[in-house]
């Protein structure tokens, strides 16, 4: 989608230190952390919000993808915070639906 800043870092107009990709999601690194690591899963595919998301699967994977992240970085056993923000009440501020991994 035009306009769209994760859509633009999935066609490569956007640089991104990426960590993971595959044809349906890509994970890469939050520019502005709010924990020592902090990273984003979003699909490929332009969704607006969670209240827009149909796919089980493609939902699903971008909770597993993260799981993946933690088990190859270290830190699956101590823990992390998933989080998908949405709409304004819900402080999202990308409307391309992203999944929070904090650790
Ligand atoms: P939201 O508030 O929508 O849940 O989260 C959006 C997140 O996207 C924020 O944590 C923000 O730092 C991150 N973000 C916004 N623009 C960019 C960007 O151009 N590159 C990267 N890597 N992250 C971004
Ligand atoms: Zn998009």
């Amino acid at each position: 989608m035009e306009n769209c800043i994760f859509c633009s870092i999935v066609n490569g107009d956007i640089p991104a230190d990426k960590l993971y990709e595959d044809d349906a999601v890509l994970a890469f690194k939050d520019v502005n952390a709010q924990a020592p690591e902090h990273f984003l899963v979003i699909p490929k595919e332009h969704i607006s919000t969670p209240n827009d998301a149909t796919d089980e699967a493609l939902l699903g994977k971008l909770s597993i993808t993260a799981s993946e992240i933690a088990k190859d970085r270290g830190f699956a056993e101590q823990g992390y915070r998933l989080v998908m923000n949405c709409n304004s009440d819900g402080c999202q501020s990308v409307f391309h639906i992203h999944l929070h991994e904090k650790h």
